[in-house]
């Protein structure tokens, strides 16, 4: 079979013949229909994110059919439409046994430590593959398996309840998912925090309030907009310290920050008035669990989460075509996310 595959750090995908992998009792072998592009994708290509064992097929937002069935899997058969959770879990160990398998420590990313979906066909232990309802496109089943579940794990990290208000710091790929999830929880005021006017205006299109980072500080421009009160619940998206200090300074009282972007530099915080005396929390977020998907496959299913057609871009299996993708993300500031398509029919 064909894949596009990463041989050396630094350098383009190549493409490769490989064989059809062989699977075992607990796996299934699925047909690749949608293969997104993601920005990890372009920092385990560069070396920004290290990877020991090479060659290996990039990859890890996956849709497409089951082809196999390995003899222990029930849940799915030949012929299911079928998107992928991205970890490679063991199932057995203190973490995966109370569904908390991100911390497994025999844990393999698809497409990174594994394998992954720039081919035609991957293996997946069969746990890994939900059923995706045919009202869901295989493009958009493949690229919700990344930020969009990641986004609604913030949501449920940050306990996000009906009513409640939240600041959305960054508008990119996570943010685009959470402010959809966010009203599919029945939230109040959205507001969202960003720098460029044209995230700010999509932002607006989508019911959200706009707060310009550009034109004084959010914090303040957060505190005015719900008099003085500060919000329940705040995204931190970006990855920088300076906004991190802002999700958490501009929550109410028994307000939560959930932080999600990813930084070396160290935050302060003052403790009295802006942590303890509001009972306020900051909450880590890292990946998201298998158990939070169908939650997510329903929302994407229902409609509540959405992505528009103008949004998306395709490309062949084809290692110029990806490598052209990968390269776009240097200077990328919009929604448009390139999904390659690898077959188009059952
Ligand atoms: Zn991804
Ligand atoms: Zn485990």
């Amino acid at each position: 079979m064909r894949a596009v595959r990463l041989t050396q750090v630094g350098k383009p995908l190549e493409e490769a013949e490989v064989d059809r992998p062989e699977i075992g009792a607990s796996d299934v072998l699925i047909r690749v229909a949608a293969s997104g592009i993601c920005h990890s994708d372009e920092h385990y290509r560069a070396g920004i994110s290290r990877i020991d064992r090479l060659p290996v097929t990039l990859g890890h937002e996956i849709a497409g059919w089951i082809e196999k069935v390995g003899g222990d899997i029930k849940h799915v058969t030949r012929g299911d439409r079928v998107c992928v959770h991205y970890l490679a879990h063991c199932g057995s160990c203190e973490f995966c046994v109370r569904g908390l398998e991100q911390f497994c420590r025999t844990g393999e990313m698809i497409g990174k430590h594994r394998d992954g979906g720039y081919a035609e066909f991957i293996k997946v232990p069969g746990r890994n593959a939900f059923v995706l309802p045919d009202e869901i496109p295989f493009e958009i089943g493949a690229i919700m398996m990344c930020s969009s579940a990641t986004a609604l794990h913030a949501l449920k990290k940050a306990r996000l309840k009906p009513g409640e208000s939240i600041a959305i710091f960054g508008f990119g790929g996570l943010g685009f998912s959470a402010l959809q999830l966010a009203r599919a929880f029945d939230c109040d005021q959205i507001y969202v925090v960003e720098i460029n006017p044209a995230k700010l205006a999509s932002a607006k299109m989508l019911g959200a309030s706009p707060i310009d980072a550009t034109k004084g500080n959010p914090v303040e421009q957060i505190a005015q907009a719900t008099n003085g009160k500060g919000v329940d619940v705040s995204l931190e998206l970006i990855g920088s310290a300076k906004t991190m200090q802002q999700a958490v300074q501009c929550l109410g009282a028994l307000g939560r920050a959930a932080l999600v972007g990813l930084t070396a530099e160290s935050m302060s915080i003052f403790p009295y008035g802006e942590l303890v005396n509001k009972e306020v929390e900051i909450i880590g977020v890292s990946d998201h669990l298998a158990a939070e998907l169908p939650t997510l496959i329903e929302f994407a299913r229902s409609g509540k989460l959405r992505f528009p057609s103008d949004a998306l871009r395709f490309v062949d299996l084809d290692a110029q075509q990806i490598n052209a993708s990968l390269n776009a993300f240097q200077n990328s500031i919009d929604h448009i996310r390139t999904v390659i398509r690898v077959a188009s029919d059952g």
